[in-house]
Parts: C-alpha cells; sequence; structure tokens
C-alpha cells in the first residue's frame, strides 16, 4: 500500500458489533475520522514524488529520513491509517474467545492468567493520559509486552511486532459511551478477534525466528 492511500472498507457491517460499539460510532470513526488520515496522509505525499513509493510501514519506520515538513504530518497521519486499519481488523462480532494454543501458553506464563492479562491491558488503556492507544506487542525475542502510546504514535517495527491494539480516542467511544472509557473497554474486549490476533502472532514468531 502506498500513495495515493485508500481508505479499506470495513472487514464487517457497520452493525456487526453491536451493541458493544453501534453503528453511529463506526460510521463516524471509519468514514470520517479514519478517512481524514488517509486524505492528509495524500495531500502532505502531493507535491513530494519521490516518497510517494513508500509503503505505509516505510513511511513510519523512516520517518527520520524525510524533511523536516514532513515529518509530522507523515508521522501523525501515517499512524493514524496504519492504527486503525489494524484497530478495525482486531475485532469481530461480540464473542467470548479468548487466545488458544501457544499465544494462549504465552501469555500466562507472562502476566500468570488471562484474567491478569486483561487487567494489565485495561490498566495501560486507562492510563494512556488523554488520546491514544494501548497495545498488546510481541519483542524481537519473543517476549510479550503490554504498552501505551500517545497520539497516533505506532510502537517502533524494528523492536515490537504489534498483536493487537485498542483505539481510546474519545472519537472510539464517545457517542456511545461519552466520558466513560472503563465501560467501552469492558464491551470492547468481547470483540477482540483472536483468530486475527493469532494469526499476526503466527507470523511475528516466524519474524523473531529469523531475527
Ligand atoms: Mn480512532
Amino acid at each position: 500500500m502506498h500513495y495515493p492511500f485508500k481508505n479499506p472498507p470495513l472487514p464487517y457491517q457497520y452493525s456487526a458489533l453491536e451493541p458493544n460499539i453501534d453503528s453511529r460510532t463506526l460510521h463516524f470513526h471509519h468514514d470520517k475520522h479514519l478517512q481524514t488520515y488517509v486524505d492528509n496522509l495524500n495531500k502532505a505525499l502531493e507535491g513530494h514524488p519521490q516518497y510517494q513509493n513508500w509503503t505505509l510501514e516505510e513511511l513510519i519506520a523512516k520517518n527520520h529520513e524525510l524533511p523536516d515538513e514532513l515529518r509530522n504530518p507523515v508521522k501523525n497521519n501515517a499512524g493514524g491509517v496504519y492504527n486503525h486499519i489494524l484497530y478495525f481488523e482486531s475485532m469481530c462480532s461480540p464473542n467470548t474467545c479468548n487466545p488458544s494454543g501457544k499465544l494462549e501458553q504465552l501469555i500466562k506464563d507472562t502476566w500468570g492468567s488471562l484474567d491478569i492479562f486483561y487487567a494489565k491491558l485495561k490498566e495501560a488503556a486507562l492510563g494512556q493520559f488523554g488520546s491514544g492507544w494501548a497495545w498488546l506487542l510481541m519483542d524481537v525475542k519473543g517476549e510479550l509486552h503490554i504498552k501505551n502510546t500517545p497520539n497516533q504514535d505506532v510502537p517502533p517495527f524494528a523492536e515490537f511486532y504489534p498483536l493487537l491494539l485498542v483505539d481510546v480516542w474519545e472519537h472510539a467511544y464517545y457517542l456511545q459511551y461519552q466520558n466513560l472509557r472503563a465501560g467501552y473497554f469492558d464491551c470492547w474486549v468481547d470483540l477482540i478477534n483472536w483468530k486475527n490476533v493469532e494469526q499476526r502472532f503466527e507470523t511475528a514468531c516466524t519474524l523473531a525466528e529469523k531475527a
């Protein structure tokens, strides 16, 4: 994926996450917020043909190689596009699934139990002051981490492979949950598409073996 970037359609219907996330929220989030990041990223790159063949990941990872005036707009908007695509892909209709197999075992080895893992992820989501994201990441040694990032920052690709993330910008939940980030988080947990997370985990394991 490179310039001109497009907003990929949601991998499910707008009502698919109801009642946990309503279709009104998803319409605004995907069609307005994500679309704005896509548009602003394209606008930033419009007059810079030498960077138009860079992939989304390259624009994020090699941001420091861009000219001064491009760095911030590309960082914020490429991050916004990357994070949102991953966020929408990480959800599916309400379910009571949990991680299974190797990933389940690694989570238990790392935090002691699934409940503690969910509690730590919630702590990171609620602990992010202002707008940002909470992540489950795998590092290059194959160890799991929970982290939060402000704004549209992406954890460095050279260190971490992203497995799962939750959007804690107010626009992700305000229409339905108003200021109650904790209520949103508790309902978001039942939307996690663990099959997709496990696929990313398999890819991450392959990359970690090569590193
Ligand atoms: Mn968002």
